[in-house]
């Protein structure tokens, strides 16, 4: 223990992991019952690419009492509703995975088995269950408004996340964590001394040696702590998301800035277009087992909006997570922990779970019980789980078959809790709700629909009201969506204003 009994808490890495852990801890904990050191190398550098994020991260800020117009002027952020997948269930297809519902619940039953009595036989005045979701109609529209309070309002059944400069945000939150105590070290972890099945000491590069009660492990996919030193062991899901690299662009903006991300298959992975006040990101995610670098980089240059602004950058990654990330006194957050690629935007997300429960779970007198790491290990690695599901989906459910990535991705066996998850939708249009996992079943009903799986049945309720009810529901949701984004500001002007605030 450190000076007056205080934890001392060692977070090894300073990217996105690591600042964001560092500035909770400081606001949790600092100066009260724990003193934290960041350790992190300039020579090595982070991976900086995370720059879409899904609706939690608000909720992180407002945790920490950023001011969001601050937040967005200095990271030069951007909103997000959702997702646009283009070329996934057939080429030409486009959906939008919006942060929000679609319509509302009607005497208990989901909107949408109304929808599909409503829409059964083709009927051709039905609108298409993407009118009735009031994030899809304003992103479409490239308009934005943050939600209303009244619950009652359609103008509140959508959240929305942001898309930032990772660097920015990095840099953003050491200031934060700086300002509340948070000691950075500027170094390279040479050595790793252990201590009962846990982590004493590291030893930099100079010669200094740093002592912990607690450590974190934010050094990325290098994971020297977790695995480097504790050798915790990595779950390996690249037969189900075979996709192993990604290069990366920054593209001159063009145009308007879309309230949203977009992911377009390709033929042996897909790409990412991610908008930010100041330029476009773009990355393209593939598999070497399909396809070969220089190609993949070629594809991803000729598809770019605008000019390029950098070289492109090739990044390899793992699919999978550790089987343990917490072990004796060391947690592994971030990309030390595991990977699933960005298609979902759910890293950070992972993050941000990982740091909730090293909070609710945190060692009271420096005390290591071993059932927090075991109940830690188990939710942890329920969340990946869950998102590794989630991910398949939108490959496995394709009837694209023009490529041999394809061929593959669309016969592969998948896990059993998605082959379940599937079946029970195909079957009736049904989406388990669960504890534990980020996506509600209306991400769910997004993907699976957006994926051209269709129910075989309307629940049995749904299917004894006249049609003609369903119809007037629809028509009558799919029209107040409608009415509410022609309210919205456009995107850019919305941006504009929060910018001329400054
Ligand atoms: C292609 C790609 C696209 C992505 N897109 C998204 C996205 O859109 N949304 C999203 O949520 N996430 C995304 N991610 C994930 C996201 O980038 C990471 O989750 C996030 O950046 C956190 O990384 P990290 O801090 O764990 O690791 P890193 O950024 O790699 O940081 C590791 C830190 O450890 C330090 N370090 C390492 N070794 C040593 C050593 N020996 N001594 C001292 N310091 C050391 C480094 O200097 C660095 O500071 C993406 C990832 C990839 C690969």
């Amino acid at each position: 223990m450190g000076e007056d009994s205080k934890v001392r808490i060692i977070v090894v890495g300073g990217g996105t992991a690591g600042w964001m852990t560092a500035a909770t801890l400081a606001m949790s904990f600092a100066g009260r019952v724990a003193e934290v050191t960041l350790v992190e190398s300039d020579e090595i550098g982070t991976v900086g690419v995370g720059e879409a994020t899904v609706p939690h991260i608000r909720f992180f800020n407002q945790t920490l009492g950023i001011d969001e117009a601050d937040f967005v002027r200095r990271t030069n952020a951007t909103f997000k509703l959702g997702i646009e997948f283009r070329d996934w269930g057939r080429i030409g297809d486009s959906y939008i995975h919006p942060f929000g519902d679609f319509g509302h619940e009607i005497a208990g039953l989901p909107f949408h088995q109304h929808w599909l009595h409503a829409a059964r036989d083709g009927a051709a005045d039905v609108p298409p269950l993407e009118a009735c979701s009031l994030p899809i109609v304003a992103a479409r529209a490239n308009r934005f408004a943050p939600p209303l309070d009244d619950p009652r309002a359609v103008g509140s059944t959508y959240s929305y996340a942001y898309q930032f400069d990772a660097g920015l945000y990095a840099a953003y939150l050491r200031d934060y964590a700086e300002a509340r105590g948070v000691v950075r070290i500027e170094g390279r972890v040479d050595a790793v001394e252990q201590r009962d099945g846990g982590i004493a000491a590291i030893r930099l590069a100079g010669g200094e040696r740093i002592e912990g009660d607690l450590f974190v492990d934010c050094s990325g996919f290098r994971a020297l702590l977790i695995e480097g030193a504790l050798q915790a062991g990595h779950e390996d899901w690249s037969h189900w998301l075979p996709c192993d690299a990604a290069w990366a662009v920054p593209s001159a903006n063009t145009g308007a800035l879309t309230p949203y991300t977009r992911a377009t298959a390709r033929e042996a992975g897909w790409q990412w277009r991610i908008p930010l006040q100041h330029r476009t990101g773009n990355g393209h995610v593939f598999s070497t087992r399909f396809t070969d670098p220089e190609r993949a980089r070629d594809l991803l240059l000729a598809n770019l909006e605008g000019e390029a602004l950098a070289e492109p950058r090739m990044l390899r990654f793992r699919t999978g997570r550790r089987t343990r990330q917490w072990i004796g006194n060391c947690v592994a957050i971030g990309l030390s922990a595991g990977f699933l690629e960005p298609l979902e935007s759910t890293s950070i997300h992972l993050i941000q779970l990982a740091i909730g429960k090293l909070v609710e779970l945190f060692p009271s007198g420096g005390v290591l019980d071993p059932a927090d790491a075991a109940e830690f290990n188990r939710a942890m690695a329920l969340e990946y789980d869950r998102v590794r599901d989630f991910l398949v989906l939108h490959y496995c459910a394709t009837e694209r078959d023009d490529t041999p990535f394809w061929r593959h991705m669309r016969t592969m066996a998948l896990p059993p809790s998605l082959t379940e998850t599937i079946a029970a939708f195909r079957d009736r249009g049904v989406v388990a709700s669960y504890r534990e996992g980020m996506f509600l079943p209306a991400s769910w009903l997004a993907v699976c629909y957006g994926q051209r799986i269709v129910p075989d049945r309307v629940n049995p309720l749904v299917a004894t009201t006249p049609v003609a009810e369903s119809r007037a529901r629809v028509a009558a949701v799919a029209a107040a969506c409608r009415g509410a984004a022609d309210a919205m500001p456009t995107h850019d002007a919305h941006l504009a204003r929060i910018r001329a605030a400054a």
